[in-house]
């Protein structure tokens, strides 16, 4: 595996976790993952309507939509996908050079010009700076997550939304698919515990072994 592919599995678990995360969990994530999303996303309110107050930090509205795509059928749809890649992301200081600590705010009545009178207005003149959009790493792990949704699962043991690496996995850490199989056996050994001991006990094992370790037919 290249790096790039590290780093595209990488995304995909950052934003597993973002998924998942909790109030309590807001400085732990930022200081594991500084510029993973926007650091306005933290401190901005926007307007949600199912949210008693009307409103709700960006992080919180963005991870509502996340949650929802992740659990979609299908998952990560077209629709859902573009509205998570088109989410309010501001310039970010590191990246454009432009402080935008401040919360950014467009007037709904901000004016458009025809494209004719640009030159009068200095549009593209080369003392006014051009910003590329920024590309975010959440962003690029919504567009493999939209092309390889699969990769969307959900941990058969905890439940919690994580990224798989591989068609086959279906627990979200070692941890969760072995205490799994734990439960899987001692629910098995409780329902047919008994049973197998009478049976043990009963049928002694007709298998001898010589010296050398070899099985005698
Ligand atoms: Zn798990």
């Amino acid at each position: 595996m290249n790096n790039k592919d590290k780093e595209m599995l990488a995304d995909g678990e950052t934003l597993a976790s973002f998924s998942n995360l909790t109030d309590a969990e807001i400085g732990d994530f930022r200081k594991k993952n500084p510029g993973f999303v926007p650091e306005a996303w933290w401190r901005t309110k926007v307007a949600v309507e199912s949210e008693p107050t009307g409103v709700a930090l960006e992080w919180k509205s963005y991870q509502r939509v996340l949650q929802s795509a992740w659990q979609g059928n299908p998952k990560f749809s077209l629709e859902d996908s573009v509205r998570l890649i088109a989410a309010w992301s501001p310039p970010d200081a590191s990246f454009t050079g432009v402080d935008s600590s401040e919360v950014l705010y467009a007037p709904s009545n901000m004016i458009s010009i025809p494209l004719s009178d640009a030159g009068r207005y200095g549009v593209g003149s080369p003392s006014l700076p051009i910003f590329e959009a920024q590309v975010w790493p959440y962003q690029r792990a919504v567009m493999l997550l939209a092309i390889d949704s699969w990769r969307a699962r959900t941990c058969l043991h905890c439940s919690k939304r994580f990224f798989a690496d591989m068609p086959k996995r279906l627990y979200c850490s070692p941890r969760c698919s072995g205490d799994s199989h734990t439960a899987a056996k001692r629910r098995w050994f409780r329902a047919h515990g008994s049973e197998w001991r009478a049976t043990r006990k009963k049928k002694p094992s007709s298998t001898r072994w010589k010296r050398n370790g070899k099985r005698r037919s």
